[in-house]
């Protein structure tokens, strides 16, 4: 799933919990394994390379110029997920805009663990990419990226529109 909706899942659960931002930070890191049950689309990166055999095995290149490039599709993502969290949360409380942060932050975290775990396959490591393996949708929409992009798109407005209602102004 892209970085942009685990954000917005993020923030909308760390807005809930600002009360108590390490909850926030585990409601968020909680949800991006719940979210990646999903089956769902993910842009392509040219630097990764995939064994669908054992998923243990997946490694990226940083070493190449596709990597850059990567980087820079990985970046924008990560951008456009915290300015949508920012829009939909800085009117509200700044502790619940810092709870939405903190909850974005965490639930994005999960992929670049698992970056770290591909360049160094050691505990805990491992057991928590086994876990993400273990809950990432075994379907992956990857040539339906229609219906991939549209349903993450869906997610992300319901997130913002049960901000809306459920989150209260003061
Ligand atoms: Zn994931």
């Amino acid at each position: 799933m892209t970085l942009t909706t685990h954000a917005v899942v993020g923030g909308l659960l760390g807005a809930v919990a600002s009360h108590n931002l390490a909850l926030a930070g585990l409601m968020g890191f909680a949800s991006h394994f719940i979210f990646d049950t999903i089956p769902h689309w993910d842009y392509h990166l040219s630097s990764s390379h995939e064994d669908d055999k054992d998923w243990l095995n997946n490694d990226i290149d940083a070493s190449g110029k596709a990597f850059i490039i990567d980087l820079a599709k990985i970046g924008f993502d990560f951008v456009l997920g915290l300015v949508i969290v920012y829009a939909a949360f800085h009117s509200y409380s700044p502790m619940v805009l810092l709870g939405a942060i903190v909850g974005a932050l965490f639930a994005i975290v999960p992929d670049p663990l698992q970056f770290a775990y591909m360049k160094w396959r050691h505990e805990p490591l491992v057991s928590l990419q086994k876990f993400h393996i273990f809950m990432h949708a075994k379907l992956k929409l990857k040539d339906r990226p229609l219906i991939g992009i549209a349903s993450q798109a869906i997610i992300v407005i319901v997130m913002l529109l049960v901000a809306t209602f459920i989150i209260p102004f003061n």
